[in-house]
């Protein structure tokens, strides 16, 4: 499938862990959603006050959350003989990775950013965390249950997607930049502090923080 301006500006700037799928033998996914969206009328997705204002985006490019239940079947059906047990199927508005397989909560939770990037991966993402549900692990068990049935093996993120950091610590030693989420307490730059031990001549300093940014804004 062609690739858009968005996909390959997103692309160029991915890691390791993104990858092509291989070719796979059922249907393109465009194809499939289009079928289901002439059979099935879409559904009011289920997403946090966050992303309200994005939603109607949603109806028209990724398939409804009921779409993906029937997306479930198909593919028990089409590769399990039907005999997988059916888990909650959700949208997750802030997750970064494309999906993710709670077993817990019996919970598939489909990440909204990466495939409002990458929308026909949705098929792929759906089969990969199906697998999960009987092979927890990336292992040699789920490698080949990949392989058998077309999906990709790792769980893939994309780096554009992550949130900024919450905090940007600076080394005023050697001008080095440690964007962060979490606030460092005793921490000095790995750079310039020998041994890997913490030197407190090289302790770094807190230069922005989502607060401070947050105030500048209110002025
Ligand atoms: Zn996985
Ligand atoms: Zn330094």
């Amino acid at each position: 499938m062609k690739k858009t301006k968005r996909q390959l500006k997103a692309l160029a700037a991915l890691n390791l862990d993104l990858f092509e799928p291989e070719v796979i033998s059922v249907p393109a996914p465009a194809t499939i959603h289009a079928r289901i969206r002439d059979c099935a009328r879409p559904a009011a997705v289920a997403v946090s006050s966050l992303d309200e204002v994005e939603a109607p985006e949603l109806a028209t490019e990724l398939p409804s959350v009921a779409e993906l239940y029937s997306l479930f079947d198909r593919y028990n059906w089409m590769y399990f003989e039907g005999a997988l047990p059916r888990p909650s199927v959700e949208y997750s508005p802030r997750m970064t990775s494309a999906g993710a397989y709670l077993p817990g909560r019996r919970l598939i939770r489909m990440g909204l950013k990466y495939h409002r990037i990458f929308p026909e991966e949705i098929a792929d993402t759906l089969k990969h965390e199906m697998i999960h549900i009987i092979h927890l692990k990336h292992d040699a068990a789920f490698k080949a249950e990949a392989s058998r049935i077309g999906a990709s093996l790792r769980a893939k993120s994309h780096p554009s997607l992550r949130r900024p950091p919450r905090y940007i610590y600076v080394c005023d030693n050697c001008g080095c930049e440690y964007p962060r989420q979490k606030r460092l307490r005793m921490a000095s730059c790995g750079t310039c502090s020998t041994g890997g031990r913490y030197d407190r001549r090289f302790k770094l300093r807190l230069k922005d923080s989502a607060n401070r940014r947050q105030k500048t804004l209110r002025r």
